[in-house]
């Protein structure tokens, strides 16, 4: 098991997250895969958001940047931008990355600028007071929506995918090694990665969704969570009510900055 106590800012703890959380078990599973990478702590930057999950920037000893509502991508993309070298890890929550910043995204995504971008998915925006978000699942119950959300929520997987992400995973607070293999390998594309990592809010979401105890929302995780590999064997309506973990993409694609150094190797030649 990773040391991962070198990697957190003891002296920024402790953190501000509810007691039952997920979000601490993200954090850790984005340590240890930040370990299992062997990545350089000064030349690693993290760039977050706003709202709880963005809070995790500042517990990290690493070069962090805790930026404005949905635009961690922005600030990600010049800094990756500025020194291609740096490794750039980008913390959001599912309204901070799907709404405010939904935008920023899907382009981020169609650059395929190699980022690794980990959605704090907690179906809410949970700092604010528990408002739905476009990743609130239908009839869910937010702040918003006391009566039972009735818009479709984003797949947000598959939207990655369309907007041209490399490489797309969705994991679990539950499932927390395979989260931590699947942000590993992300870490490892060159490319716009996605994870999707599923958070429990006990706080702004379990309470209206009768899970109002942590170890409830972890048990939704696991009787709704279904391998790809298991799913390939299960029928449509099996399905129905679950969704998918595991790796759900990935392909090769030129690579952003690489393509914007070939433009200024070209320039420097004369050739326009
Ligand atoms: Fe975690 Fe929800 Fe509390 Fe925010 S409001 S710290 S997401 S439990
Ligand atoms: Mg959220």
């Amino acid at each position: 098991m990773a040391d991962i106590q070198k990697y957190l800012r003891q002296t920024a703890l402790p953190h501000i997250w509810c007691p039952g959380c997920g979000h601490g078990i993200l954090l850790a599973a984005i340590l240890r895969a930040i370990d299992a990478q062997g990545l350089d702590q000064d030349k690693t930057v993290i760039v977050s958001g706003i709202g709880c999950s963005s809070r995790a920037s500042g517990y990290m000893d690493f070069n962090t940047v805790h930026t404005a509502h949905g635009r961690a991508l922005p600030f990600a993309t010049g800094i990756k931008m500025a020194n291609p070298e740096l490794n750039v890890i980008v913390i959001t929550g599912d309204g901070d990355a799907t709404a405010i910043g939904g935008n920023h995204f899907i382009h981020a995504a169609r650059r395929n600028i190699d980022l690794t971008t980990i959605i704090f998915d907690n179906n809410i925006y949970g700092m604010t007071g528990g408002q739905s978000s476009p990743l609130t699942p239908q009839n869910s119950r937010s702040t918003t929506a006391p009566f039972g959300h009735i818009e479709r929520s984003f797949d947000i997987a598959k939207l990655s995918v369309a907007a041209g992400a490399t490489y797309v995973a969705r994991g679990t607070s539950f499932h927390a090694k395979m989260l931590t293999d699947l942000i590993a390998k992300g870490i490892a594309n060159k490319g716009f990665s996605v994870i999707d990592a599923i958070s429990g809010c006990p706080t702004s979401f379990g309470r209206k969704n009768k899970m109002a105890q942590p170890s409830k929302m972890l048990e939704w995780q696991r009787d709704h969570a279904v391998t790809v590999q298991a799913a390939a064997k299960l029928s449509a309506e099996q399905l129905a009510d679950k969704f998918l973990i595991g790796e759900l993409h990935q392909e090769v694609a030129p690579e952003f900055t690489d393509e914007y150094a070939k433009v200024v190797e070209r320039l420097k030649g004369g050739r326009a």
